[in-house]
């Protein structure tokens, strides 16, 4: 157990205890999670870790009886209450702190995000941004967005806007936006100038040969003459050069331990038309040699990037070197995974040009569109980054937790409705047409439904299976019945119940209806795991078929809302939503 788990069972215990008080002495282990990273921000990373602790509370505190649960949360309370008190109080400014910065001066913070603007963004872009965007904030300082678009090939006007656009939904402001190639003809500079010092050589090499000799550790014939290397690098940027004939690499050392040093390309040859400069520069800088040169001119404080970049690090350091330009602090954070959904550009692109995925919007997808789209809200995904932290561990934080996050803050603004899927008729003998007046939800601002119902309904055949003659439920909101009968009307299921009352009693079923008066055919989309260990699931989009009762079809799209009994959706389009998670 890592010290900063230690007493957080007392906590958790607390945490569950109160949540069971609230709801008929069942804890839910989401509900507990989200209280848990509330209260203790020292937890980020330790997700993993925790959550078979928390679930074994949960479950040990669940099966104890209401006056039991009572006994031990009156004795364990007056120790932990303080402890999440005390603990929320100190985040009450911000979500989440990050750790300090080292050597970093108040006002004098840069620092940057730099997408390839290759793809639409997702949940990892999400990642790299928001802490980005909470040290320049924190410092007081800027945040430069920087296109790093060096590879015509990939980049397209398209994904700009995409990332743009991305960033607008999760409020991350940028002080300056720029484009690498804003910069090419500083960068076609500074090559010339590395190549003049030295520093780097034109290699004209096949790239079988290059491929070849770099895993030997072997240098190329071109590296030694630094005379023919300066005609060549002419002719390289004269244009008397086929794509692909010649690049500029980095002098390194061939029989590095670190491969990263083998003598990379800094420069090479694409013929291709990019969306800002056209087809007017044809030598382009790989990432290796823009990044570090445009974090310098930037004047980048601290540079972030995960940590498979690590082995890059001395490479990034030793041509700012050469250059004797200026260099900043560098950072690594780990790479966000999460099971079962493909976080990588290389992953998710293939889903969408093959069509298994109909959209970069699809919901199963971790695109930002995709999030948005199912539901999520931007402060969820900016708490659950921050909830992460810097952790460097190669942890997959679950889903769960920022479902977890999501609900919480979704459940005060979400009206409950109900949606009836695969409806089983329901008539009640005894049924009086009267109007019911249902509240949108029960403990906050979201007004009230008015609706005419009389004598017959639709519930869930999931339900509707389960009761026997003579079993009592109650319709919620409306009254108790008493099943009397089971029919089957041209093959299909119709129930019968009388009403007993209307007092709400504890141990009764509550299930939610619509009443037939006033339905209308809705569908939920249910996204699931894209896949399911290494293979795609093509079980991965479920679609739910049932009833709503009709204002559901009043509402606009984007509405969220909470259909009872089954889950927080978001409202996608007319008789349609899409399922965001329980
Ligand atoms: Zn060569």
């Amino acid at each position: 157990m890592s010290s900063n788990e230690q007493g957080i069972e007392g906590i958790i215990k607390f945490i569950a205890l109160k949540n069971a008080a609230e709801y008929n002495g069942k804890a839910r282990v989401e509900t507990v999670i989200a209280k848990a990273f509330a209260a203790r921000q020292d937890l980020r990373g330790s997700v993993k870790s925790l959550l078979p602790k928390i679930k074994a509370i949960v479950h040990d505190i669940n099966l104890l009886s209401s006056v039991e649960q009572q006994a031990l949360l009156e004795e364990i309370a007056p120790d932990e209450e303080k402890k999440v008190e005390v603990q929320s109080h100190q985040r009450s400014t911000s979500i989440q702190k990050l750790p300090p910065l080292p050597s970093a001066v108040l006002g004098q913070v840069v620092t940057r995000f730099p997408p390839e603007p290759n793809g639409y963004p997702h949940i990892g872009h999400a990642k790299a941004a928001i802490i980005d965007e909470e040290y320049a904030r924190m410092y007081n300082g800027k945040l430069i967005l920087r296109f790093d678009d060096t590879n015509p090939l990939n980049e397209k006007e398209e994904y700009y806007d995409a990332i743009l656009e991305g960033l607008e939904w999760l409020r991350v402001r940028p002080n300056i936006v720029k484009n690498t190639s804003d910069d090419i003809l500083k960068l076609h500079e500074l090559g010339k100038k590395l190549v003049q010092l030295d520093g780097a050589y034109v290699c004209t090499c096949s790239q079988t040969t290059i491929h070849d000799l770099r895993s030997k550790g072997l240098p190329c014939q071109c590296r030694a003459d630094s005379n023919t290397s300066l005609e060549l690098l002419q002719k390289m940027f004269d244009g008397s050069f086929d794509k692909n004939a010649a690049i500029i690499r980095f002098k390194g050392e061939m029989a590095d331990q670190n491969t990263a040093m083998r003598d990379p390309t800094l420069f090479r040859i694409i013929d291709a038309d990019h969306p800002k400069i056209g087809t007017r520069i044809r030598v382009w800088p790989t990432y290796d040699f823009a990044s570090p040169i445009e974090d310098s001119l930037d004047g980048v404080s601290h540079a972030m990037r995960t940590k498979e970049y690590e082995l890059r690090n001395e490479l990034y350091f030793e041509i700012l070197d050469r250059l004797g330009l200026q260099k900043p602090f560098m950072m690594e954070f780990s790479r966000l995974e999460l099971d079962g959904i493909p976080v990588s550009k290389r992953k998710i692109k293939p889903l969408v040009e093959n069509g298994m995925v109909k959209s970069w919007d699809d919901p199963r997808l971790p695109t930002l569109m995709g999030f948005k789209r199912r539901g999520f809200l931007p402060e969820s995904i900016r708490e659950f980054v921050l909830t992460l932290g810097l952790t460097l561990a190669e942890t997959k934080p679950p889903f769960e937790a920022l479902e977890a996050l999501n609900r919480k803050r979704l459940d005060p603004q979400s009206m409950r409705l109900f949606f009836v899927k695969n409806p089983v008729e329901l008539c009640v003998q005894n049924g009086i047409p009267k109007e019911v007046i249902l509240k949108n939800h029960p403990n906050s601002e979201l007004g009230i439904r008015r609706l005419r119902v009389s004598s017959s309904f639709f519930i869930p055949q999931e339900d509707a299976e389960k009761f026997s003659i003579g079993d009592e439920f109650r319709l919620i909101e409306l009254y108790n019945l008493k099943l009397v009968e089971k029919q089957s009307k041209n093959n299909k299921l119709v129930l019968v119940a009388t009403v007993t009352g209307d007092e709400v009693r504890q141990n009764m079923p509550k299930i939610q209806w619509v009443a037939k008066n006033d339905i209308v055919p809705y569908q939920v989309i249910i996204p699931k795991h894209l896949y399911v260990g290494e293979e795609y699931n093509t079980k991965s989009l479920e679609i739910a078929e049932g009833f709503a009762e009709s204002f559901v079809s009043t509402l606009q799209p984007d509405t969220r809302i909470q259909f009872v009994r089954f889950g927080f959706c978001r409202i996608d389009g007319n008789h349609k939503a899409i399922f965001t998670h329980k």
